[in-house]
């Protein structure tokens, strides 16, 4: 199969299962600036949704690739940076509804439900996932950092708002980092903001994968135990993510092709190519980290493996 522009995986995902990721928005292009994003600091900060690329280029993509394929269990819209700045979002669902029955969804940092057309538009996801790690501005700014004419009041009430209107799977995450959202009233002040929220599922995170900021911390296996008995959410953490897929004939294509939206630590790297039977791993892995547009990171003592 051809290198792809906009499709990648399926990678696996704890939540999703074989998840075909569809991007249509370039990279690091974002209403926020999040301390934890495992992309780096975004770069072109915008709150402006725009047709970044023609719809009918990703949808012919898409079209390529099932011809060949088939092998995933659900098209998540995620970008490599916010998915709802694509102001094709919504004919972009209803057009992939007529090629697949398999179910869509969309990741979002949330931060443009109140946008009357993005609100519209998300109503036909199958399931949509938004991340709340904020219960309020201050902490909003500290952590999410978000453009600057994004009010979290504003942001709230839309996603309060579409869970009420909303059919499909809302699924919340919460990202919890050490010393900024996870201390005790942190989780007393996410517990009443829940109440207000109508969702199908609480998934709480802390970044397993280098972040943007070195200061950030994820939070320990008792704190993350406190939030989740709390708050009845599922830790991330406790799900296995399987193993990452790809189409590409070629392993170092294919690898570049993952790590560019979804790093990968040394351990899912290692998986990825004994599941393609290559010989010598470890010289294998010498030529990724030799690779110029590879980026390694060394994190919590694991190596990680992210596009430049
Ligand atoms: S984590 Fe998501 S919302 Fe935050 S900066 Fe990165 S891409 Fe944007």
């Amino acid at each position: 199969m051809e290198k792809m522009k906009f499709l990648f995986g399926p990678v696996p995902s704890r939540r999703l299962g074989r998840s075909l990721g569809i991007s249509p928005i370039p990279k690091k292009t974002c209403n926020y600036s999040c301390i934890y994003c495992q992309l780096g600091r975004t770069n072109k900060m915008t709150n402006i949704r725009q047709e970044f690329f023609k719809i009918e280029n990703i949808l012919n993509e898409f079209k390529i690739y099932l011809k060949d394929s088939d092998k995933f269990d659900i098209i998540t819209i995620v970008g490599e940076g916010e998915p709802t700045l694509y102001s094709q979002l919504g004919n972009l669902i209803l057009e992939l509804k007529k090629l697949t029955d398999k179910p869509i969804a969309v990741i979002t940092n949330g931060a443009l439900f109140s946008d009357e057309n993005v609100f519209k538009e998300l109503l036909n996801a199958d399931f949509v996932l938004p991340s709340l790690d904020a219960y309020n501005e201050e902490l909003s700014k500290k952590i999410d950092r978000p453009h600057g004419s994004i009010s979290f009041e504003k942001e709230i009430n839309g996603l309060i708002n579409f869970s009420n209107t909303y059919k499909g799977n809302l699924w919340i995450e919460i990202m919890l980092i050490d010393g900024f959202n996870s201390d005790k009233n942190s989780i007393s002040n996410f517990k009443k903001l829940l109440r207000k929220i109508k969702y199908d599922r609480l998934y709480l995170n802390t970044p397993v994968r280098p972040p943007a900021e070195n200061f950030v911390k994820t939070v320990s296996k008792s704190v993350m135990e406190y939030a989740s008995k709390e708050l009845g959410g599922i830790s991330i953490d406790m799900l296995s993510s399987g193993f990452f897929f790809s189409e590409i004939k070629d392993s170092i294509e294919a690898i570049l092709s993952i790590i560019r939206r979804h790093p990968m630590n040394q351990f899912e790297l290692e998986s990825f190519l004994q599941s393609r039977k290559i010989k010598d791993i470890s010289k294998f892995i010498e030529k990724i980290e030799e690779n110029n547009k590879v980026n390694v990171i060394n994190y919590k003592g694991i190596k990680t493996y992210r596009l430049k």
